[in-house]
């Protein structure tokens, strides 16, 4: 492997993610770590990569096409890697961002989810989805409550060209501890009800935790955490 300070840091968050698994009694291999390359340019992109790292986040659908290029010319030459959009969706970029990564993790509101299907309606293989859950306080993006949330994963089912694979959450960015894991409590209790009601689905996916509060995450339940500060560093805007 590279000897590169992305690969260190990578290094370093696995160590941090298997003493959290091992305090609360997980197994390592049901955590996945994915790499938060929004602002981060290709060659960073490429350390991660070289370190070991197959899953990448990104948040703007315009940025992620320059970056990777419409139709995964990137990815052919990196099999097996998977992109995800975490950011926020515009109805009107869904059709560029459905061409361009495997899983939108911020399916946050039935508008979006038609405009999903309909632009998914031909696909090979569906589209893998997350829905995400608004943690309140000063969050404004995602299903605000579990009754919007059921009504949303009916209307992801109901589209051949969608596939849902379960639930993603921001914590509020706060120092409270409590907080934060209430959030995170909220999507597992949310999951397990979605598992109640659509037992036809997988909604194994918990994408919880960043850099700030990725162990917490995990302590929790969570089955992938978002890095994108303590792997690449500070972000230049
Ligand atoms: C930017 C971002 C992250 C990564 O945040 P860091 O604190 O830099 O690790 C994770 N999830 C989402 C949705 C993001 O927008």
């Amino acid at each position: 492997m590279a000897d590169t300070a992305t690969g260190r840091n990578i290094e370093a968050i696995r160590e941090r993610i298997e003493a959290a698994c091992i305090r609360s009694g997980r197994k390592i291999s049901d955590v996945a770590l994915m790499a938060v390359s929004k602002f981060h340019c290709l060659e960073k992109i490429e350390e991660a990569w070289d370190a070991g790292i197959g899953l990448f986040g990104e948040n703007r659908v315009q940025e992620a096409a320059g970056k990777f290029g419409a139709g995964g010319h990137w990815q052919e030459k990196h099999p097996g890697a998977e992109i995800h959009l975490i950011g926020s969706l515009q109805r009107n970029k869904v059709k560029t961002a459905v061409s361009l990564v495997d899983c939108i993790e911020s399916v946050d509101r039935d508008e979006l989810i038609d405009e999903l299907g309909k632009q998914c309606r031909d696909r090979e293989s569906p589209l893998g989805l997350l829905l995400e859950i608004n943690a309140g306080e000063a969050s404004k993006s995602g299903f605000p409550g579990e009754g919007e949330l059921f009504r949303g994963a009916e209307k992801v089912l109901s589209y051949p060209g969608l596939l849902p694979r379960g639930l993603m959450i921001m914590a509020p960015l706060t120092g409270e501890e409590l907080r934060i894991r209430r959030a995170f409590r909220s999507l597992v209790h949310a999951g397990n009800e979605l598992r109640k009601r659509f037992p036809q689905a997988d909604w194994s996916c918990l994408s919880m935790g960043m850099s700030g509060d990725f162990e917490i995450a995990i302590e929790e339940g969570s089955s992938l955490v978002r890095i994108g500060t303590a792997i690449f560093g500070e972000r230049r805007l």
